[in-house]
């Protein structure tokens, strides 16, 4: 059996070894490093496969996060409403505008933001709401978008976790993930679904002013050379990630498909088993692109298990093992425990087995027996 990894980029870059060396070497060969047309190209290509009317490529998802909101002109002591359960960058650049995060809890079945939590969390300072798709799968963008509409809000889609993930609205319509709010971000970074072999990330709008605007921000805040019309920041995804990317987004149905494939393996696997809640899937089709594919676990102590999956070589991660509400830099004496309940028992409960591409049936199986084998005592 081949060595089981949490996330295999080498076995994925063995398959479209030639077609992305050639890419890079055009890079190298043309010196267009910064804003050259692989960029250029990537963009526009991107913007076709999410049907969305701009993407506005930058140097890595937290970036891409923090010029959205610079974007929207959001203002010191306005308020942010985001998920308590998710990587801390989505805060920590409403923090570092002095932007006031508001953390609410998620739901317990598809770990995404509660929509009766973020109805709750609404005061007169409210200016907007940022949904994380996590794991792969969007959050209620119908309720979400109803909500910003009747508050006046901005909706921000971090979607870090979901490219290439589609989102059914309840009249039959689909969207992908990134195109329905006002403003989204994404992050290229290696083990994301669409990474590439650094930093990268881009924002997504179908907003033309928005658009204009951020291309400023990205760029010094200048419109025009040497003009700096507003406060920007010097942040670029570089030629050489977009020639991988470029190559990269042709797979990255295929790539998503292979991550679901994988899921269906496992749920098959773990579907009998009591201790084990399989990942939720909010639809049958391919809604769910599985960044990670995390289940909760009753009646078993989570990080014994962990530990002998660890001696059996089986990599896993626990993602995320502290509420953001309780870490030392997003404490505030407003948050009650009582209203973060669900995340309070995922930290404890969740754990993201090994998720990629390359996974095969004997690691699969191998995976999944030790897991049960150990349930089972
Ligand atoms: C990865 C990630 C980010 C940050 O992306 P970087 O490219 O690492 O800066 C932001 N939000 C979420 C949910 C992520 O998973």
């Amino acid at each position: 059996m081949k060595k089981i990894q949490m996330v295999d980029l080498k076995g994925q870059y063995d398959e479209i070894k030639d077609l992305v060396n050639t890419s890079i070497l055009e890079v190298l060969e043309t010196t267009a490093y910064i804003n050259g047309p692989k960029v250029h190209q990537f963009q526009k290509n991107l913007e076709q496969y999410l049907d969305v009317k701009h993407v506005i490529p930058c140097a890595n998802g937290t970036d891409a996060l923090q010029i959205a909101m610079m974007g929207l002109g959001l203002k010191p002591g306005d308020e942010v409403i985001t998920a308590d359960f998710t990587f801390a960058a989505t805060v920590e650049v409403i923090a570092l505008l002095q932007l006031t995060p508001v953390l609410v809890d998620v739901n317990p079945d598809d770990f995404n933001i509660n929509i009766e939590a973020i109805k709750k969390a609404i005061t007169p300072k409210t200016k907007a709401i940022v949904p994380v798709h996590l794991f792969g799968q969007c959050a209620n963008m119908e309720a979400i978008m109803e909500i910003a509409k009747a508050h006046n809000l901005f909706v921000i889609e971090d979607n870090a976790q979901a490219i290439g993930a589609t989102y059914t609205f309840k009249n039959g319509t689909k969207a992908q993930a990134g195109t329905m709010g006002h403003v989204a971000s994404t992050s290229f970074f290696p083990s994301k679904n669409l990474g590439c072999y650094g930093d990268g990330g881009a924002i997504f709008t179908n907003d033309d002013d928005l658009a204009h605007t951020i291309r400023g921000i990205v760029n010094h805040g200048m419109y025009e050379r040497y003009h700096h019309d507003v406060v920007g920041v010097n942040s670029r995804l570089d030629s050489v990630q977009a020639a991988v990317l470029d190559i990269k987004l042709k797979n990255l149905d295929t790539y998503n498909r292979k991550r679901i494939k994988a899921a269906n393996a496992y749920d098959a696997a773990f579907k009998n088993i009591k201790e084990i809640m399989i990942p939720y899937r909010n639809d049958d089709g391919d809604s769910h692109v599985f960044h990670q594919y995390t289940l909760q676990v009753k009646d078993v102590d989570r990080d014994a298990l962990v530990k002998h999956l660890n001696e059996k070589g089986i990599p896993c991660g626990v993602y995320y093992p502290i509420p953001l509400h309780k870490q030392k830099a997003y404490e505030d004496s407003r948050y009650n425990e009582g209203d973060f309940p669900v995340t309070n028992q995922l930290v404890k409960n969740v754990i993201s087995l090994p998720m990629h591409t390359e996974l095969d049936d004997e690691q699969i199986e191998f995976i999944t027996s030790t897991i049960i084998n150990f349930i089972n005592g």
